[in-house]
């Protein structure tokens, strides 16, 4: 097949091919990677992860007042060696659980320059975060706006937090990441007043400092204009707040949820232009108002380390079922990656040692499961020697795929190994046998 038309399947730029023949990512032969690592391999590309930062870090800068910041939000792939990226990138973060902090905190991360997000955060997790000096709550709902004003009056401080709203914006993505509707668990929305309620209550608490609010309507958003009017009804909804309570709020945040390509048919999204019109409408929105533009934050998981990753497997086998499917089983699945079977997501996969090959096969690419349930991706195209033994790249996996990783059916979680131009080191060991049952008693 020729060159072109190979790197045309690649959906990110860190993908390359050889002189021999074998998939490169982020320059290095992925064929010998997974010789040297063994599979199945998580790989990270560190330039890739610190150009991400780097978009946010200068759009922030050109667009927004000073004391912005972009977070990066840990949940996407959690681990120390991320977070010490993010501190020597300058990056806030987001946290969503004490397990968060925990991994942040040995990472040496200042977590001045963190949020602490949440649904539910019970009494013993806002302790925990105060004492860690996380720098800010982001409250969502009227329970936790007392709970941590209970915590912080026992310690004699005045916990910062901002407000999650719903602004009552439909993505239109999976309903499992759609989270901008009034109809959601998370956040209060403005549509019913209880936005305006949930102000008031944490301005009338005595060791709460209020900075503003917050929203996130979704994930994987390739949508034109959704972050826009999201920005422009938070806007208003401030100014709204001004006028009513007297109330300016310094800081508003609005989420994560930038989408990736994960295959050729998802359109490439520039983040530094996406981040310049919003700041263009909120900036005009502010205006009208006559409020002063505040503070911004966002934070993006997915669009800082996804294409980031990539997932190396070792093919077992290749089952053609004369009438039916064709099936090609590898030695991971859905304990390291279960977003297809939890959304159908897509992906990109690729035979490394055959990239050059004409793909004239079309295959499930499965994993070693007991379930019928753990699918990779349907319908990849193979080449038809594809043959035990064989190396098959899953792309754009450094989001949700090791941070959402099981132990089903007692797999050790595979290692992750990061990827830099002079070499490569592993962040996070494979988890042994021993690891397995090192809780069981
Ligand atoms: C999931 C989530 C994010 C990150 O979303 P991405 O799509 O990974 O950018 C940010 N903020 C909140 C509140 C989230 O729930």
């Amino acid at each position: 097949m020729p060159e072109k038309d190979i790197a045309a399947r690649f959906p990110c730029e860190n993908l390359t091919i050889g002189a021999n023949g074998h998939l490169f990512f982020a320059g290095h032969d992925t064929v010998d990677l997974a010789k040297e690592y063994g599979t199945p391999l998580y790989l990270m590309d560190e330039a890739r992860v610190r150009r991400n930062c780097r978009t946010y870090k200068a759009a922030f800068k050109v667009c927004y007042p000073e004391g912005s910041l972009p977070l990066y939000a840990g949940k996407a792939n959690a681990f120390k060696q991320i977070y010490r990226i993010m501190g020597e990138e300058d990056m806030g973060i987001d946290v969503v659980s004490c397990g968060e902090i925990y991994t942040a905190k040995s990472a040496g991360f200042n977590m001045s320059r963190a949020f602490f997000h949440g649904n539910n955060k019970t009494d013993a997790d806002i302790a925990y975060a105060m004492d860690a000096g996380v720098g800010v709550f982001v409250a969502d709902n009227a329970e936790e706006v007392l709970a941590i004003e209970a915590e912080a009056a026992e310690r004699g401080i005045a916990q910062r937090i901002v407000l999650r709203l719903t602004p009552g914006i439909d993505t239109h993505t999976y309903a499992a990441v759609n989270t901008g509707k009034v109809d959601s668990k998370f956040g209060a929305a403005i549509a019913t007043g209880q936005a305006e309620a949930i102000t008031r209550l944490a301005l009338a608490q005595s060791h709460i400092e209020l900075l503003g609010y917050h929203c996130h309507i979704g994930s994987q958003v390739f949508t034109e204009d959704v972050f826009e009017r999201a920005a422009v009804i938070m806007i208003e909804f401030m100014a709204d707040m001004r006028q009513k309570l007297g109330f300016t709020a310094k800081a508003l945040n609005l989420g994560g949820g930038y989408g990736v390509r994960y295959t050729t048919d998802d359109p490439v999204l520039d983040i530094g232009e996406k981040i310049a019109s919003v700041s263009a409408t909120l900036k005009a929105a502010c205006e009208r108002a006559a409020f002063p533009v505040p503070q911004i934050f966002m934070e993006p998981g997915r669009s800082i380390v996804a294409d980031a990753g990539l997932t190396l497997y070792t093919v077992g086998a290749l089952k053609q079922i004369p009438g039916y499917k064709s099936y090609v089983s590898i030695d991971g699945g859905m304990p390291d990656n279960p977003r297809f079977a939890l959304y159908g997501s897509r992906y990109t996969c690729l035979c490394a040692n055959r990239i050059t090959e004409d793909c004239d096969l079309t295959a499930s690419l499965v994993g070693r499961c007991c379930e019928s349930g753990d699918i990779i991706q349907e319908n990849v195209p193979f080449p038809a020697s594809v043959t035990r033994g064989d190396i098959v790249a899953v792309c754009t996996t450094g989001a949700y795929n090791y941070a959402m990783a099981s132990n089903y059916n007692r797999l050790p979680r595979p290692a992750t190994v990061m990827l830099t131009e002079t070499g490569s080191y592993v962040a996070v060991k494979r988890e042994t046998f021993e690891d397995l049952v090192h809780l069981d008693v």
